[in-house]
């Protein structure tokens, strides 16, 4: 059997209003990621370089994935998505070969952002990481050599993701690497009602739905324990009665009641 799997492009649908309360590190994808790949021509004519990997770290659940996304979809550019776990095989050699062929499809369909899941995992396995340590050094390199050898502007960036920057492994973030940090925060009050009126944006609610109480109550969630709230909302509703003209604040209630944050003030401590 192979492990070498279809490489996938995608267009994805996710725009910058779908995301909310990531303002710092959006305007940093904007910059670094959108305009380059937007417009080669000013930054060749003005000398610059931009990075050609960047790397979004925060808590689980705070929209990463989304953004990597969001910047290709806004950047007209393709979206090959991939994680650490698909590209550690035991079979010898197949890992690098995937690798150097997720580089090559992505340089063919330029301009293209390869988004890599749980960067972290990248690191031998006495390290916290999945794979067998010589097949993790060599998928390391192998990633490592495909972006020493991508240029500046060809129209091909990475973004590597994940929720544990402590554990990466050092070379990853060398000069020419990984090397621009975004953060990607938990939300605050105000993230946290953009994100809840963005998920509810098509659901019926209620006049007595105040999404700046729940917002004002919800710290330490993340967008996706927000998703979570408004799904819970939404099924409550529809279990009472199945011709729900809308959802109450009732239902947001019960919803909190039966959730909490995902992410404490230590956890957010590590960041
Ligand atoms: P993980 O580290 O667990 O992979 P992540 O940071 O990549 O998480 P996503 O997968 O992007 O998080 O988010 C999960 C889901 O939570 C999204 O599909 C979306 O529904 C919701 N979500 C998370 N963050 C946001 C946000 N900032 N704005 C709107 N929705 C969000």
């Amino acid at each position: 059997p192979s492990a070498l799997r279809e490489i996938m492009i995608q267009v994805p649908n996710v725009r910058w209003e779908d995301i909310g309360g990531v303002a710092a590190a959006r305007e940093q994808l904007r910059e670094g990621v959108e305009l380059p790949l937007r417009h080669p021509e000013a930054f060749r004519r003005l000398g610059i370089r931009p990075a050609k990997g960047f790397l979004l770290f925060g808590p689980p659940g705070t929209g990463k994935t989304l953004m990597a996304k969001a910047v290709a979809r806004e950047a007209n550019a393709n979206f090959i998505a991939t994680k650490s776990s698909d590209l550690l095989s035991k079979w010898f050699g197949e890992s690098e070969q995937q690798v150097s062929r997720l580089f090559a499809r992505a340089r063919q369909v330029a301009p293209t952002v390869i988004f890599i899941d749980e960067i972290d995992s990248l690191v031998p396995a006495r390290g916290g990481g999945l794979g067998e340590p010589q097949v993790t050094e060599r998928v390391v390199n192998t990633i490592l050599a495909e972006m020493d050898g991508l240029e500046e502007l060809q129209g091909v960036v990475v973004i590597g993701a994940t929720n544990r920057p402590n554990l990466l492994d050092p070379a990853l973030l060398r000069p020419g690497r990984f090397d621009e940090l975004v953060y990607v925060p938990v939300p605050d009050e105000a993230g946290r009602e953009q994100i809840l009126r963005i998920q509810t944006q098509g659901m019926p609610l209620a006049e007595d739905v105040d999404l700046a109480e729940i917002a004002r109550r919800t710290h330490g969630y993340t967008g996706a324990d927000l998703g979570d709230v408004v799904r819970r909302a939404g099924l409550s509703a529809l279990r009472q009665d199945l011709g729900i003209p809308a959802i109450r604040q009732a239902e947001f209630e019960k919803a909190l009641s039966d959730s909490r944050a995902s992410v404490t003030a230590e956890m957010e401590q590590q960041y």
